[in-house]
């Protein structure tokens, strides 16, 4: 273990040191409170054995700012002192102290009282391991909770937690910020044809191609199926709509084949619609989405793999679609 001795009295501080390091410790030495309140700050001490009378910080204020200000580990305190009075000693105790030792000092109590310490900083050692494990367990339980375990992507939870964050942002700095639906076409029919594990992998595929595509700042959820949620914060509808196109461009460039596509290209596409949240809107989080899935729907009918933008723009949607590809 790492000691250290706090005492003004030079006999008592080589006495201490002596015993600790014949017993096979690591002995610092302090001659007085605040030099071993210092080290104290410093860290890694395992035991303190402090004298009660020093001058300035003394052994029951040294006892005091251990157990208050010091957070990182445990340190094992025993007074070592003059005073036999028991209601001082008592005192001693409730400053924070595990043990006492009357001056003069007995190797073997000393020896003794280290065995205790011992097994006190053990058990200290093994709590703390134990919430560090308990900490990194919960974190990740926590991040698989938010992760839909298909795509590796943000799930629907984390979505509406994250939403609410950039909401709040845009009203509080007046920006405006869009979503996105996407949407696989004919997934269905590819499911039909190539089976439910080969769709599994197509919806990696798109995962990973919406992941690569989007500006960092920007973030893409499963919404659930076969359709995800990209969320750009300071965003225009213009900027929104552009990185949509490029989100479609790159999935037509994957060129993942669809033979089942009653349509053409044979390979799979999305479809996409963008609502925007403008500085001026009263719009919920719940009514963006609402408009960004209008939109979707009008891109669908409108003849699929390409964007369109608030729908309420867009009244009729049999209309020529304004975005395409
Ligand atoms: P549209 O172009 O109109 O979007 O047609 P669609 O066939 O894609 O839409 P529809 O809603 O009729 O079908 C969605 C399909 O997505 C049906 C379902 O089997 C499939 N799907 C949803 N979630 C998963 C999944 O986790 N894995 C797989 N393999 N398929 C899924
Ligand atoms: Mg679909
Ligand atoms: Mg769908």
């Amino acid at each position: 273990m790492r000691i250290l001795v706090a005492d003004d009295d030079a006999t008592s501080r080589v006495l201490l040191k002596a015993m600790a390091s014949k017993l096979g410790h690591d002995c610092l030495v302090a001659s007085d409170g605040s030099s071993a309140w210092e080290l104290m700050q410093s860290g890694g001490i395992d035991v303190l054995l402090t004298d009660w009378m020093m001058p300035g910080v003394d052994g029951t204020e040294l006892c005091r700012r251990v157990r208050h200000e010091l957070r990182d580990g445990y340190t094992y305190i025993v007074i070592v002192t003059g005073l036999t009075d028991p209601e001082q000693i008592l005192e001693g105790m409730n400053s924070g102290a595990d043990d006492y030792i009357i001056k003069p000092v007995n190797p073997l109590e000393v020896q003794t009282c280290l065995v205790a310490a011992e097994r006190v900083t053990m058990l200290h050692r093994q709590l703390n391991q134990v919430r560090a494990q308990l900490e990194e367990a919960n974190l990740e339980l926590l991040g698989r909770s938010l992760t839909d375990s298909l795509t590796n992507l943000g799930n629907r939870r984390r979505m509406e937690e994250d939403l609410l964050k950039v909401h709040a942002l845009a009203l509080r700095s007046q920006n405006s910020y869009c979503v996105t639906m996407f949407d696989i076409d004919y997934f269905k029919f590819y499911n039909d044809h190539y089976g439910h594990p080969t769709g599994d992998e197509a919806l990696r595929q798109v995962s990973k191609c919406l992941n690569r595509v989007v500006r960092s700042g920007d973030a893409v959820y499963r919404y659930g199926g076969e359709e995800f949620l990209l969320v750009m914060p300071n965003c225009d509808v213009d900027a929104a709509v552009a990185a949509a196109e490029r989100v479609l461009h790159t999935v037509n460039l994957m060129a993942i084949p669809h033979q089942a596509r009653p349509t053409s290209p044979p390979a799979i596409t999305l479809s996409a619609g963008v609502a925007c949240h403008t500085p001026d809107s009263d719009l919920t989080i719940h009514d963006l989405i609402e408009h960004a899935d209008q939109a979707l729907y009008a891109a669908k009918l409108s003849g699929r793999n390409r964007v369109r933008s608030d729908v309420l723009a867009f009244p009729s949607v049999d209309a020529e679609p304004q975005v395409q590809h």
